[in-house]
């Protein structure tokens, strides 16, 4: 598919984007916070949104929290949001399984934080892995060989801080040798920026991992893939053409919402810069860039 864009605009407007929509989509880090800090002006631009009669919806690559750990961190920062608001990518990953008919005798093997094992627990499927996983040395003595659970039907990847080899050895045994295993990304976010001083190692980095070993390419529950966006609009009924995607990342967000047929809207208060999105090496254009959501309260029609 080969579509001209425009150069974005800036926002100038803000009631007009406002009133050309029925929802928006939020990404999170970088548009409704910075790691654990509120960004300035959000709890009055979401309640501005609710008193218009706009359906607000939350999205994160983010797979470390579950959906109810996320709904307590709006809570800390001071933001009315209903957990059935949120959808991370750990929510995305039992999503998928239930859309799939995942059957609930098989097991999901998962690479990845708290927030997807809670998550798959909720959903009632049967896991193993997660973040202690293979914590002790792999003792590679002649003839070793590594067990593994034939009943793996899905290896789940997403962002681990105690990834290790165990964990790639394990994973790519059930990819290459259980008949039909999944192989399910959670998000392929390139670097995160856990502290504000440097960028890290994302989450693409345990899935490249694992596609590295097995030579299998993962299906993507997270943002840009579709799956989420088809979700929430048939989970709600909304129209795609009915929505403004906001976010502050190009090749994520606002690719996320031109997948699905949305508006967009980039703001720079994450980590895409005015000549980030400038350059002409940029590819992705959003509809409109503007510094922050706050500014829907002062860009007014003149
Ligand atoms: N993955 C991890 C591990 C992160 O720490 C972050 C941001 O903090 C993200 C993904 C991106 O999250 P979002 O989609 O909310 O920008
Ligand atoms: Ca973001």
């Amino acid at each position: 598919r080969f579509t001209t864009r425009a150069s974005p605009q800036p926002l100038t407007n803000a009631d007009e984007l406002i009133d050309s929509v029925q929802t928006f989509i939020f990404d999170c880090d970088g548009v409704i916070w910075k790691g654990d800090k509120l960004i300035d002006g959000v709890p009055e631009t979401l309640d501005l949104l609710r008193s218009k009669g706009k359906r607000l919806v939350f999205v994160t690559n983010n797979s470390t929290k579950s959906r109810k750990q996320y709904g307590k961190k709006f809570e800390t920062l001071g933001l009315n949001v209903n957990e059935e608001e949120i959808f991370a990518s750990s929510f995305a990953v039992a999503a998928y399984l239930k859309s799939i008919n995942f059957p609930k005798d098989k097991k999901v093997y998962v690479i990845g934080e708290e927030g997807i094992l809670k998550e798959l627990e909720l959903a009632g499927y049967q896991y193993l892995g997660g973040p202690e996983d293979g914590g002790k040395k792999i003792d590679l003595k002649p003839g070793f060989l590594m067990e593994h659970d034939e009943n793996v039907g899905a290896v789940v990847v997403g962002f681990d801080r105690n990834f290790n080899y165990y964990k790639i050895q394990y994973g790519t045994l059930c990819i290459r040798e259980n008949p039909g295993c999944l192989f399910i990304a959670t998000n392929r976010d390139a670097v995160t920026h856990l502290t504000d001083a440097q960028e890290w190692a994302g989450g693409g980095s345990m899935v490249g991992a694992i596609r590295g070993s097995t030579q299998r390419e993962p299906l993507v529950v997270g943002k840009p893939s579709t799956f989420m966006m088809d979700y929430l609009a048939n989970e709600f009924g909304i129209l795609k053409s009915q929505i403004c995607m906001v976010g502050d990342r190009l090749d994520t967000d606002i690719l996320f919402g031109q997948n699905g047929g949305c508006k967009t809207l980039l703001v720079l208060s994450g980590v895409t810069t005015l000549s980030v999105l400038q350059s002409p090496n940029n590819s992705i254009q959003p509809d409109f860039y503007t510094n922050k959501i706050s500014d829907f309260l002062s860009l007014k029609a003149t």
